[in-house]
């Protein structure tokens, strides 16, 4: 049998095509190497402990917006919650309790020793012009490419809400601080620096500007802890495809993938799928292994992500009684604000809530990670590289003990993991992560379109546009599914 469609990964992006292409009437397998969904954005069993294995705060829940929206109409059973603060950033003689809500955000900078309110509020005005102008195509991803006429005539009338961005494509973060007379308002500086390195994966001088202020929304718009975990949301698409038809397939990877006329075949560990589009969720370098060669545009984007980055993780037990929150909530750590925000100098922590069954005797679970250069890392033989992952680990414990010693004092319980872990669980090769971070440069707004690498063969994930995080990768997930639902004609479309 021809299935219309096969997605590889059940990562966010893989099961946004895969729930798009079902609600769409598409024959759909979804085929998954792991035996349980999510990818970088799970929830995995360790013996008595369930660990979020990368990806810990999301957005994308309020009212309209696509995880609420699918959560509503597929009647998934995720609870989500608020956690305000969003996260608490430690630094050297400084704390701030970031909300999720600009306005008190604002209030905060303004309420700082010192801190110029007048160009702080011009500032964050700009930061909301730019990102109420990008946001609404996440919100509506039918706004994002390929545009019909109905489309480009809503882009004519939004055109005005456009133009607080343009002067900024090509310009840093850093000169926008600049142009409000901020860049040397120390504690903005610290946060936007934080802030952009786990958004835009890159520092407020390297980021590029439209991007990183949108990115500046991440903990306003939608932004939840899932209760139990991210694997509960995954787990619940995936059911949700399979109610609407699909077959979805754990621990069944794909091991190669070729074209036989107008038709893909994807060797499988169970079998054989023969399918009229291929949508993969994997990295660019993945897809080539597959293929067993190398188109150009796929060599290109396997560049991009070259140079990016690794995770190196510690996944902790902690003592129901230790002197923690009692809600879920995240803790960004940097230990010293003058050296680069990675490598251990820079932790985000993510503690699972008090009323979560994560670990024994109602032990909490935390995950912990920070980023690693992958050129530095790769640049390594063997042994220097399992020196350099045991010293990061060793520079995280460091930064926990001065910065949350209440955390570090009730560890139970410690697992470890690197760019490696990520490579063998989730297939990614060399264990990148993130996607590409967004330094300035045009480079950023090509692959716009979701255009297919081959005839019926399309990438999805934080490779490609619109980039990292779980909510970027479903939406682009959703808007690749929709264009290739639109090629495959009005025939598949039989469920409204
Ligand atoms: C440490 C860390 C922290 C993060 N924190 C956050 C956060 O707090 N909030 C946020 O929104 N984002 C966060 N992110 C980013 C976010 O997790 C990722 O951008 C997103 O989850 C990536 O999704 P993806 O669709 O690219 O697929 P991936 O997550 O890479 O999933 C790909 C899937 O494909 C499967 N697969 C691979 N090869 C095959 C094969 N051959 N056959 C079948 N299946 C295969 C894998 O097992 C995997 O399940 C974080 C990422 C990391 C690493």
């Amino acid at each position: 049998m021809v299935v219309d469609a096969l997605v590889i990964g059940s990562g966010f992006g893989g099961l946004g095509a895969a729930l798009t292409l079902a609600e769409g009437g598409a024959r759909v397998v979804l085929c998954e190497s792991l035996r349980y969904p999510g990818g970088c954005a799970s929830t995995f069993t360790r013996g008595p402990w369930r660990f979020e294995a990368g990806a810990t705060l999301f957005s994308g829940f309020d009212p309209g917006q696509l995880f609420d929206r699918w959560i509503s109409t597929h009647r998934m059973e995720v609870e989500t919650r608020v956690v305000d603060p969003a996260i608490e950033l430690r630094t050297q003689g400084l704390t701030l309790k970031l909300p999720p809500d600009r306005a008190r955000l604002v209030a905060q900078f303004e309420a700082l020793p010192g801190a110029p309110s007048d160009r702080l509020r011009a500032f964050f005005d700009h930061q909301r012009r730019v990102a109420d102008a990008l946001w609404a195509l996440f919100d509506d991803p039918s706004l994002l490419p390929p545009f019909d006429a109905a489309t480009l005539l809503r882009h004519v009338a939004r055109a005005p809400k456009y133009l607080p961005v343009l002067p900024w494509i090509t310009r840093s973060l850093g000169a926008v601080l600049d142009h409000h007379g901020l860049a040397h308002f120390e504690p903005l500086r610290v946060y936007l620096d934080a802030l952009c390195q786990i958004t835009v994966q890159v520092s407020a001088d390297e980021a590029e500007a439209p991007f990183a202020l949108s990115a500046m929304d991440y903990l306003s718009r939608g932004t939840r802890h899932v209760h139990g975990g991210i694997g509960a949301l995954a787990v619940a698409m995936a059911r949700a495809v399979e109610q609407l038809g699909g077959d979805v397939r754990m621990s069944d990877a794909v091991r190669s993938l070729s074209r036989d006329g107008d038709v893909w075949v994807a060797d499988t560990r169970r079998g054989t799928v023969r399918a009229k589009t291929v949508v993969a969720n994997v990295l660019p370098q993945r897809l080539a292994a597959m293929l067993g060669r190398d188109p150009a545009d796929v060599a290109s984007l396997a560049r991009k992500v070259e140079d990016g980055w690794g995770a190196v993780m510690l996944y902790l037990g902690v003592h129901r009684d230790a002197k923690l929150r009692p809600e879920a909530h995240h803790l960004e750590l940097v230990r010293e604000v003058g050296r680069p925000f990675i490598e251990g100098n820079h932790a985000f922590a993510s503690i699972s809530g008090l009323d979560e069954t994560r670990g024994p005797d109602g032990a909490r679970t935390v995950t912990v990670s920070t980023h690693v250069p992958m050129k530095k890392l790769l640049a390594m033989d063997d042994a220097a590289q399992g020196r350099y992952v045991a010293a990061v680990q060793r520079a995280l414990d460091d930064t926990l003990r001065a910065r949350a010693p209440e955390l570090s004092d009730a560890i139970v319980h410690r697992m470890t993991a690197s760019p490696r872990t990520f490579e063998r669980f989730t297939g990614r090769t060399a264990g990148y992560v993130g996607g590409v971070p967004r330094r300035v440069g045009l480079a950023n707004y090509q692959g716009l379109w979701p255009s297919p690498v081959e005839p019926g063969l399309y990438l999805v994930g934080d490779s490609v546009f619109p980039g990292q995080s779980t909510l970027a990768t479903a939406v682009g997930g959703h808007r690749v599914a929709t264009h290739a639902l639109a090629q495959a004609g009005a025939a598949l479309r039989t469920v409204a």
